[in-house]
């Protein structure tokens, strides 16, 4: 008799968690991503107590059918890919079938959901197992309510900072979201009280000034290039507003937030001199390019991703900074002496 078992479903489940539901910020930025991939235009998102009493979603998207509500709490279960050749092009932010069986694996989650034709479905998970599946409502749209989280694995429970840090965590988030989807209204409440919205017309700007203020965001300039393979658009501040840390510099592709260094060094370098030692611009840059480019499958949160023709992007990146200063003459030009 050997001694490797299979793990059971509730079992592996638990241990994708670990990778993909650390905290409630990465629990909202999960749910949050499944309502932009089910093409909402409104989402409410209501914490109590940080995240740790409850996390609710609200949107407005496409819904789940009936059949497919049970399905969706499966490992690898997606509609969003089919066949391996889908993984080089993936359009959603979503796409490993991992996020609803690992949160529902480590919480109580109800899911009440409709397509807008027919009745909705009310779906009750605790720790992982069926507790209820009845119909529901048919307002078009999806919520879903996570409570109780990390109510089986005590040692997470313990990990977690204060109240206070983890909402700091999901307020980063749900910026991050709004800046990547000027089109989609967002609304975060904590404990009853509203915290942030942006009202989805589509004016990038203005998210701006939602998140950063109103003076920050005057002294934004927009910027806009494009080569064979990329376009950029989005906001740069002018030099006399830069900050200590390169936490204002957010960079998106393809409508999802990464992090990649020598993209946020492509952009000091369109800078050149004008910033400070020790100083970072507030920018909010987002690109476009074939996702065949791009490879986001490298890791579970998909915050790093492979690019080709890094280079490339990189440089017109550079150049575009250094022009659009040139542009509002921010740079001062030599004079000849006469
Ligand atoms: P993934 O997003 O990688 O496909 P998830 O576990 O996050 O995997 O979700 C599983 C499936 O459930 C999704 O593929 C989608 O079909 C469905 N789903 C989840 N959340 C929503 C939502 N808010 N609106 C519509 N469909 C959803
Ligand atoms: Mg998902």
């Amino acid at each position: 008799m050997g001694k490797i078992v299979k793990l059971d479903e509730f079992l592996s489940n638990k241990i994708a968690a670990g990778e993909v539901v650390e905290r409630p910020a990465s629990i909202v930025k999960e749910l949050v991503e499944n309502s932009i991939d089910a093409c909402s235009t409104q989402i409410h998102i209501e914490v109590e107590e940080g995240g740790l009493q409850k996390i609710r979603i609200v949107d407005n998207g496409d819904g789940i059918e009936g059949d497919d509500c049970l399905l969706a709490f499966h490992r690898h279960a997606t509609s969003k890919i089919r066949t391996d050749k889908d993984l080089f092009r993936i359009k959603t932010l979503g796409f490993r079938g991992e996020a609803l069986p690992s949160i529902a694996s480590v919480s109580h989650l109800q899911l009440k959901t409709c397509t807008g034709m027919g009745v909705g479905t009310n779906v009750v998970v605790e720790g992982g197992k069926i507790v209820e599946n009845s119909p529901s409502s048919s307002r078009k749209g999806t919520e879903i309510t996570v409570t109780n989280l990390f109510y089986n694995t005590p040692a997470r429970l313990k990990y977690l900072k204060t109240i206070h840090t983890e909402l700091g965590n999901i307020t980063d988030i749900v910026y991050r979201l709004a800046l990547a989807n000027p089109a989609i209204s967002f609304r975060l409440d904590h404990n009853g009280k509203k915290v942030f919205l942006s009202n989805g017309n589509g004016d990038l700007k203005q998210v701006i000034a939602a998140i950063y203020g109103i003076n920050i965001a005057k002294q934004m300039v927009y910027l806009e290039a494009s080569s064979l393979d990329f376009k950029i658009s989005g906001y740069v501040c002018k030099p006399e507003v830069t900050r200590a840390t390169r936490q204002y510099m957010s960079t998106f592709i393809n409508h999802r937030f990464i992090k990649n260094f020598p993209l946020t060094k492509a952009i000091q370098d369109g800078y050149h001199t004008l910033l400070p030692i020790g100083r970072y611009p507030i920018v909010v840059l987002q690109i476009e390019m074939d996702p065949l480019l791009i490879d986001v499958n490298v890791h579970p949160s998909k915050l790093e991703v492979r690019l080709s023709k890094e280079d490339e992007l990189n440089k017109l990146v550079t150049e575009t900074v250094k022009s659009t200063f040139k542009q509002v003459q921010l740079i001062p030009e030599v004079k000849k002496p006469s």
